[in-house]
């Protein structure tokens, strides 16, 4: 079984039927990049950035950003990587002092971007690193709770201000950094139409979707049998996400624990989905799955999954795959 699975590291992530699936790494320590570097990744992403942050009172440099995003970029030699601006509060314990230390409810409080749109100077300071690291490899910059346009906006008018700093300085940066939002707010997919134009790809957390699409906390244990990416209006939702970033030629993967489930692999590929992003640790299984995969097929059984009326109905069209 493992020598089956270790086979796996040299052969490619395609379907029975010859289409190419990319897995890229969620991977934030050094071994998760070498190890995602080495099972063949097609790049990061997903590089949670919290971890700078927490378990300390002070907070990084822009200095020592830039060297953890280096590294990262370094790492995985000339694939790309995606860094996940600041995305704390919440589940993410902080000890900066940053995040509000007590919220009324945390799951809807100041996190991700709009806690990062509340102190500029520290965003601005994230942003630079990031930028720097750019000049060392193809670098995507991700920010997380977005839930329309105006974040958006306001992001990508801070990387140009950012950038300008930069090149007054003359301090080397990349110039070629996409930029993209996670879906994981519901909002934020209906609404992508209206910000399609300021980014180059999405990338759908479902740990936080599940959350908010299906009003379950990820965290609660008593609720843990109703906290599942198998219900039908979740489903509904990639499909139409999916389709559309598709018709825009936007990037679209799957970055939450949905992608990390080999289980998954034929609901997520039935739905068009060609990118999916994962811990390292999964990466075989998954790709072992992509290749026991028919996309054809799949895809021509979307609809009648797209039917279905609750999970059971999802099992039973998965166990006729
Ligand atoms: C997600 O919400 O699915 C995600 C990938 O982000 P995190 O788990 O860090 O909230
Ligand atoms: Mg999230």
């Amino acid at each position: 079984e493992q020598a089956q699975l270790t086979r796996l590291r040299r052969q490619p992530t395609r379907t029975v039927d010859g289409v190419d699936v990319r897995l890229w790494a969620n991977a934030e320590t050094r071994t998760d990049v070498a190890e995602a570097h080495a099972l063949g990744a097609d790049g990061v992403g997903l590089y949670r950035t919290e971890f700078l942050f927490m378990q300390r009172r002070e907070l990084p440099t822009e200095e020592e950003q830039f060297l953890a995003y280096r590294d990262l970029v370094l790492g995985m030699a000339g694939r790309p990587v995606t860094i996940r601006t600041l995305d704390l509060g919440a589940d993410k314990a902080d000890h900066t002092g940053l995040a509000l230390r007590s919220e009324p409810n945390p799951a809807l409080g100041l996190r991700g971007v709009r806690l990062s749109l509340r102190h500029s100077a520290l965003f601005a300071t994230q942003l630079r690193a990031i930028l720097r690291a750019a000049a060392y490899g193809p670098v995507r910059i991700l920010v997380p709770m977005v839930s329309g346009r105006e974040e958006m906006l306001a992001v990508a008018q801070l990387i140009e201000q950012v950038r300008a700093g930069l090149r007054a300085d003359a301090v080397q940066a990349g110039d070629q950094v996409e930029l993209g939002a996670m879906v994981e707010v519901p909002a934020a997919a209906l609404a992508l139409p209206d910000f399609v134009d300021l980014v180059d790809f999405v990338s759908v957390g479902t740990n936080d979707l599940v959350q908010y699409l299906l009003a379950v906390d990820r965290n609660h244990e008593a609720l843990a049998d109703l906290y599942t990416p198998r219900h039908p209006a979740l489903l509904r939702l990639l499909s139409e996400l999916f389709a559309y970033a598709r018709r825009e030629g936007i990037g679209v993967t799957v970055c939450g624990e949905m992608a990390a489930d080999p289980d998954n692999v034929p609901l997520l590929l039935a739905l068009g989905l060609r990118d999916l992003s994962l811990h390292p640790g999964s990466l075989l299984e998954v790709r072992r799955a992509v290749r026991a995969a028919d996309f054809g097929r799949l895809r021509r059984r979307a609809a009648t999954l797209l039917r279905v009326h609750d999970r059971a109905g999802i099992e039973g069209w998965l166990a006729r795959t």
